[in-house]
C-alpha cells in the first residue's frame, strides 16, 4: 500500500489530531464496504483506516513523518479495523464511527497530571486463528503478561503496616523553591522536588513484592469471544486489560490484533468463500450432482448439463457470517475446472470418434477428435 497517509485522508502536513479524526470519519463512511459498493471502495477503506491507524498515533506519526512507510510497516500487514469490545458492540459502525473508548489508542492524548491519577497503557496481543475460528468466532483463551496493582500493597508502594510520610525535602508541597539574586532583583526559581517526584509524600519503607512500584507483572489468562466473521486486519478491544492505572488510575485497554491462517481448500474474498473443483468432460457436457466441501461440511452441487470451463456457481449463505450481523451470511462460490484427459483407450476413441462423426466434425483420425474436444471447450 504506498501512497501519501495526508493525501489519503485530505489532510494537511501540520493536521491536528481532531482534523485527523475528522478526516478519517468522513472517508471511512464514504467507503465502508457496507455503504459502497462501487469498485475500488473496499481498497480505499483499507487505506483509509491504514493512515488513520498511523496518524492518530502519536509514536506512529513520528516515525512516519521522519521515515515515511517503510518506518511505520510491521511484517507487511495490511491496515486493522477495529471491531469494538469483545462481547460488547453487536455494529461495527458504532465502533469505528464512536471513536474509541477512555482516552485510549485512538485519541493519542493520555492524562498524566503529576500526582493524580495515571490511566494504565493499552497493550497489544497478536493472536493468530485458523480460518474456520475468524468464520464461525468462539472463544479462545490467551495468555497476556501486564501490570496488575500489587496485591500485598494495593498498589501504594508502601510495606503493609507501614505508611507514608509528608515528604521533608519540599515540606509536601512537590516543589522546591530556590531564590537567586541578581543585581536586578531576587527571584525565585521551582523546580520538581527530587525525592518525592513532585508527589509531596514519601513511602517510610518499600512494599517488598513491588519494591515500592505498586504494580507487578503479572500473565494474566483470559477467555476472549472471538465474534463470527472476523478477518485479518481486524482489531479486537478488551476494555480493561491493559496495564493496570497508577494512583487509583483507570486501567488501560488490551487490543488484540487478529492473523487468519490460510487454508488448503478454500480461500475468503470479504464475506465470500472460493473454491475450486475439477470435473470430468463428460459430467460438464451431462451435468451430474457431485458432493463438494463448504465451511459448514458436505453438501452437493448441481453441475448443470452443458458447463463450460472456468464457470462459477454459487452456493448462497454458505459464505462467511457478516461481522457485527451474523446472521446474514455470504456465499461459497466455486470455480468449475474440467479435466479433459490426456489418454484416451481405444474403446473410448471409437466412442468419441462416433460422436464426431454424428457431429460432422471428423476432419481424420487425430485431427478430428481434437478438433472436436478443442471446440467443445474452447474458452
Ligand atoms: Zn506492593
Amino acid at each position: 500500500m504506498a501512497g501519501d497517509y495526508y493525501e489519503i485522508l485530505n489532510i494537511s502536513r501540520d493536521a491536528s489530531p481532531d482534523d485527523i479524526k475528522r478526516g478519517y470519519r468522513r472517508l471511512a463512511r464514504k467507503y465502508h464496504p457496507d455503504v459502497n459498493k462501487e469498485p475500488g471502495a473496499e481498497e480505499r477503506f483499507k487505506e483509509v483506516n491504514r493512515a488513520h491507524e498511523v496518524l492518530s498515533d502519536p509514536e506512529l506519526k513520528a516515525r512516519y513523518d521522519r521515515f515515511g512507510e517503510p518506518g511505520v510497516s510491521s511484517s507487511g500487514q495490511g491496515g486493522f479495523s477495529d471491531f469494538g469490545d469483545v462481547g460488547g458492540f453487536a455494529d461495527i459502525f458504532e465502533t469505528i464511527f464512536s471513536g474509541f473508548g477512555g482516552g485510549g489508542v485512538g485519541t493519542g492524548t493520555p492524562q498524566r497530571r503529576r500526582s493524580g491519577p495515571v490511566r494504565g497503557e493499552d497493550l497489544r496481543l497478536d493472536l493468530k486463528l485458523e480460518f474456520r475460528e475468524a468464520i464461525f468466532g468462539g472463544e479462545k483463551e490467551i495468555r497476556i503478561p501486564h501490570l496488575e496493582t500489587c496485591k500485598t500493597c494495593t498498589g501504594t508502594g508502601a510495606k503493609p503496616g507501614t505508611g507514608v510520610k509528608t515528604c521533608q525535602t519540599c515540606n509536601g508541597t512537590g516543589q522546591v523553591r530556590r531564590a537567586t539574586r541578581t543585581p536586578f532583583g531576587s527571584f525565585a526559581q521551582v523546580s520538581v522536588c527530587p525525592t518525592c517526584n513532585s508527589e509531596g509524600q514519601v513511602i517510610e519503607e518499600k512494599c517488598e513484592t513491588c519494591s515500592g512500584v505498586g504494580r507487578t507483572q503479572v500473565t494474566k489468562k483470559l477467555k476472549i469471544t472471538i465474534p463470527q466473521g472476523v478477518d485479518n486486519g481486524t482489531r479486537l478491544r478488551v476494555a480493561r486489560e491493559g496495564d493496570a492505572g497508577l494512583r487509583n488510575g483507570a486501567p488501560g485497554d488490551l487490543y488484540v490484533y487478529l492473523f487468519v491462517e490460510e487454508d488448503k481448500e478454500f480461500k475468503r474474498d470479504g464475506v465470500n468463500i472460493l473454491s475450486e473443483i475439477t470435473v470430468s468432460y463428460l459430467q460438464a457436457i451431462l451435468g451430474c450432482r457431485i458432493p463438494i466441501n463448504t465451511v459448514d461440511g458436505e453438501t452437493e452441487l448441481t453441475i448443470p448439463p452443458g458447463t463450460q470451463p472456468n464457470t462459477i456457481l454459487t452456493l448462497e449463505d454458505k459464505g462467511v457470517p457478516r461481522l457485527g450481523n451474523p446472521v446474514s451470511r455470504g456465499d461459497h462460490l466455486i470455480t468449475i475446472k474440467i479435466n479433459i484427459p490426456t489418454r484416451i483407450n481405444a474403446e473410448e476413441r471409437e466412442l468419441l470418434e462416433q460422436l464426431a462423426k454424428i457431429r460432422g466434425e471428423a476432419a481424420g483420425k487425430e485431427g478430428g477428435l481434437e478438433g472436436f474436444l478443442g471446440k467443445m471447450f474452447r474458452g
